[in-house]
């Protein structure tokens, strides 16, 4: 088979117990896999007592927010009494996350774990993409090849786009949503071929300049505070595994007028800021754009790509203000949207809320982009 991912995919090692912010400590729902359970259940120890057997799924039962199984120096008890080939199917790809197409696989880390986050925004600015071959058997699950490939060739134009450095990052982001609400008007019945012209208008400088300034033309300065309110109102509306993060939400709040007109000074003065912010849109397209070749809609995804860029930027020139902007204290802020966002329910949530909740309307999205 043959396996598409970025070129540091194959460097990502888990720091284990010198990880600050250990996934086994995260509370979330960890599952466990028929073979493993029967294995567990097989060696009478006492193990499956720490997992839930509910319709023949089973889960590692939390304690205190985190796994029974993490000892007290930060290591899987498991793995080191049993061997790592006895931990969960999820435990060992965790954070790495595939797709399948056929004989075609794509794979890649997630922006929830602190080391991943590092390699991504280590590469910024140049991020690439590589293939090897594996001896795995093809996926059986149906597909559209034409569709697939379309979209692929989509894909490219604009994590090309994103590392680009003929446009702002604000450009960058104003044409996602453009190209999300043109994708969104794409015959159902002419897909492929719909994304294979966006994606050569895309590559168009010229048309990309007049698609901005028509999409500008009746956007005004003064609007742009309003829009963040709202998007930050909304934001605070939704559920959080941890109180650390809605609390930034507050602060953002609470300063915005400050974070608006700051902006273009942070991105002046911070080496690498706005390059570090469109690594992170890499990834959201990354990851996600792909499922346009299924059944995914494009804009929820063009959407949450900005709204991800838009809040990171928010927080680093927070902490621009404050002194404290560093890469390490990008990658926590990256590394928590993923977590509280990304990694939670709250990412249907948003895809399903942009179609209906006023103050995530392409306008106010629009005018985000702008700050
Ligand atoms: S968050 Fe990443 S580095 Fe930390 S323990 Fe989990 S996989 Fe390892």
């Amino acid at each position: 088979m043959r396996v598409y991912g970025p070129d540091f995919f194959r460097d990502f090692r888990c720091t284990g117990s010198e990880c600050s912010d250990n996934c086994c400590r995260m509370g979330w729902d960890i599952e466990i896999d028929d073979d493993t359970y029967n294995y567990y259940k097989s060696l009478d120890c006492g193990l499956c007592e720490h997992i839930s057997d509910e319709n023949g799924e089973h889960y590692i039962i939390q304690r205190s927010g985190q796994c029974p199984f993490l000892n007290e120096n930060g290591l899987c008890s498991i793995v080191l009494r049993y061997g790592e080939q006895h931990i969960s199917e999820i435990c060992t790809h965790h954070p790495r996350f595939y797709q399948w197409f056929g004989n075609y696989k794509e794979a890649g880390t997630g922006l929830c774990c602190e080391r991943s986050a590092m390699l991504w925004l280590t590469h910024a600015g140049d991020i690439r993409f590589c293939d090897w071959e594996t001896d795995e058997q093809p996926d059986d699950l149906d597909f559209d090849p034409t569709l697939l490939n379309a979209v692929l060739e989509a894909r490219k134009t604009l994590i090309s786009l994103m590392q680009s450095d003929r446009f702002t990052l604000s450009d960058k982001l104003a044409l996602l949503l453009i190209f999300g609400l043109n994708a969104q008007d794409l015959d159902d019945t002419a897909q492929a071929d719909g994304f294979l012209q966006l994606s050569a208008a895309f590559s168009d400088t010229r048309q990309l300049l007049e698609l901005l300034s028509w999409a500008r033309s009746d956007l005004h300065p003064h609007d742009r505070l309003d829009a963040c309110k709202q998007i930050l109102e909304y934001m605070s509306e939704l559920e959080y595994m941890k109180p650390g993060f809605p609390g930034v939400i507050k602060q953002l709040s609470a300063r915005l007028d400050e974070l608006v007109s700051s902006g273009a000074e942070f991105s002046g003065s911070a080496a690498q800021a706005d390059d570090r912010l469109c690594a992170v849109a890499v990834y959201y397209l990354f990851r996600y754009f792909i499922g346009c070749a299924r059944s995914q809609q494009c804009l929820p995804v063009m959407v949450f790509t900005i709204l991800s860029v838009w809040f990171t930027r928010l927080w680093s020139i927070m902490q621009f203000n404050d002194g404290v902007y560093s890469l390490e204290e990008n990658i926590i802020s990256v590394k928590e949207f993923s977590k509280e966002i990304e990694y939670s329910d709250n990412t249907d949530r948003i895809y399903e809320d942009i179609y209906t909740d006023s103050r995530l309307s392409a306008r106010n999205i629009l005018n985000a982009a702008e700050v």
